[in-house]
């Protein structure tokens, strides 16, 4: 028998096995974005973790529906689209659009359904109907507004009590609501507000029904798991527990939360990053996605804050960097073995010495313990660091003379092991020559470079050597050097890399 898949669950505060109300089939639904802006690299964790999960979850074999909401209807949108002029739904398709570059440079699976808020307002008003004819919500001058005194459960998931909150909310306390900690399900409609028609009167509805109201309808009344930003356990989660638990009557509404950290500005000046939020887009005009992925789940496990820093992401580079070489390698030695190189492992492993024995246990061992990594939390560290003991002994092994011949079906076993890990985590899925590609065009970018002078660089100094004119072809390379490209002369003719 396989060993279940273990998670922390916030709702319980424990680790748990993962068993879905249906054997093989999670259904899952993650808190998205409210889309008035460009996504930022907060944004991206949750992202990133829970495109981990997705992934991990099918690489296990089940079944997986994975919604993920565009928060389309909301205040700052409002505003926002107010400033500029513009309609609200006209702004939040244009952030969609954006979102949905960003994630695709990202390399991020798709959720099987990315519902909007504005195109649910009839089950969001449904929902609001039951949740007031349970009496668990009441109508106030045209806002409908949740009564938390009226569940015995809340405050389940932060673990605060209605009293608790009760405490110094008094003095600001809104007037309509029976108790401070009351929360608008629907709001009335405002002058220039995008509004529908309701059995309360035109309005739109409160931030927190939209997620009740969507993950029920695309899971059921009751699903698997939910997850989010840890910032959002209150009072955003809480409340979609009361709404829908109130709604249905049925308990529990989820049976795992689970929750990414935060995203912390190790060395960043904080007057820097005050009022300049590094997005998503920012990162990918310089880099490959995939080093934003490198850095987030190599860098912390998922439930703690990871730290960001230029200085990170710029090794997190590196060993990305290093990771496709070890790919091209491992690449190299299938296409050899496609073509008929053969030999036993162990075999290969002892001619080769020592880096010959390391990769084959290396790759030997690879499956169970990528896998039991992942299987205990998503413990993204430890998968990551297995992969670079791959890295490592692939390089290692590849740069032995011979190797990449005689040694090819060990370097193309190894493959399979790249390949899982990619799978899994999203990292190291490109094709390594696209992969070295797009970093020579983002680095040249980077540093305002044009590629064609690189090219002309590289032909003047190939003329110098086709004269035998050493002088000067040194001191083109010197000069490339100097601006991080490196020159590589190779049987067929001189190749070149950016330095990262
Ligand atoms: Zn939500």
């Amino acid at each position: 028998v396989e060993k279940p898949l273990r998670l922390y669950n916030t709702l319980t505060r424990r680790i748990e096995d993962l068993v879905p109300a249906e054997p093989g089939h999670v259904r899952m639904y993650v808190c998205g974005m409210t889309v008035y802006d460009y996504c930022h690299i907060g944004h991206a964790r949750a992202m990133i973790t829970f495109d981990v999960v997705h992934r991990h979850l099918l690489h296990r074999g089940f079944t997986v529906d994975f919604v993920r909401n565009h928060t389309d209807v909301d205040d700052k949108i409002i505003r926002r689209a107010a400033a500029e002029g513009v309609p609200a739904l006209e702004l939040s398709a244009r952030f969609i659009q954006a979102l949905q570059e960003d994630l695709k440079g990202l390399g991020l699976l798709p959720p099987t359904a990315e519902p909007k808020v504005s195109e649910h307002i009839p089950e969001i008003i449904d929902l609001v109907g039951r949740i007031v004819a349970q009496g668990h919500g009441y109508p106030a001058g045209g806002d409908v507004y949740f009564s938390v005194e009226s569940y015995r459960s809340y405050g389940q998931l932060s673990g605060r009590s209605v009293e608790d909150l009760h405490v110094g909310d008094q003095a600001d306390a809104d007037p309509k609501k029976r108790h401070p900690a009351d929360f608008a399900l629907w709001k009335a409609a405002q002058p220039g507000e995008p509004a529908w028609e309701s059995p309360w009167g035109p309005g739109r509805p409160g931030w927190h029904i939209e997620c009740s109201a969507m993950s029920m309808k695309y899971l059921g009344e009751r699903f698997d798991i939910h997850g989010g930003g840890s910032d959002l356990v209150f009072p955003h989660h809480e409340n979609e527990i009361a709404q829908s638990e109130c709604g249905t009557g049925l308990h529990p509404f989820v049976r795992y939360w689970m929750h990414n950290g935060m995203v912390t500005l190790a060395e960043e000046k904080m007057s820097k990053s005050l009022g300049n939020i590094i997005t998503i887009r920012e990162i990918l005009r310089e880099i490959p996605g995939e080093t934003l992925k490198l850095l987030y789940l190599g860098g912390a496990h998922y439930r703690n804050p990871v730290p960001y820093s230029t200085e990170a992401l710029a090794e997190a580079l590196v060993a990305l960097d290093r990771l496709y070489q070890a790919r091209e390698a491992a690449d190299e030695g299938a296409t050899r073995v496609e073509a008929g190189v053969s030999g036993d492992l162990n075999a290969i492993a002892t001619d080769f010495g020592e880096p010959g024995r390391d990769l084959l246990r290396c790759v030997d061992d690879f499956s169970s313990a990528f896998d039991g990594a992942m299987d205990d939390d998503f413990s993204t560290p430890g998968a990551v660091a297995l992969l670079f003991d791959l890295v490592r002994h692939t390089n290692r092994f590849a740069a032995l003379p011979k190797a990449r011949v005689r040694g090819a079906p060990l370097l193309a076993k190894a493959r399979t092991s790249f390949a899982l890990a990619a799978d899994v985590l999203g990292v190291g899925a490109a094709v390594p020559l696209g992969f070295f590609e797009e970093m020579k065009g983002k680095r040249l970018a980077a540093m305002g470079l044009e590629r064609a002078w690189v090219e002309d660089r590289l032909e003047a100094r190939a003329a110098a050597r086709h004269d035998r004119n050493w002088p000067l072809a040194d001191q083109i390379r010197s000069e490339l050097d100097a601006r991080s490209i490196i020159v590589m002369d190779g049987p067929q003719g001189s190749n070149w890399r950016v330095r990262v």
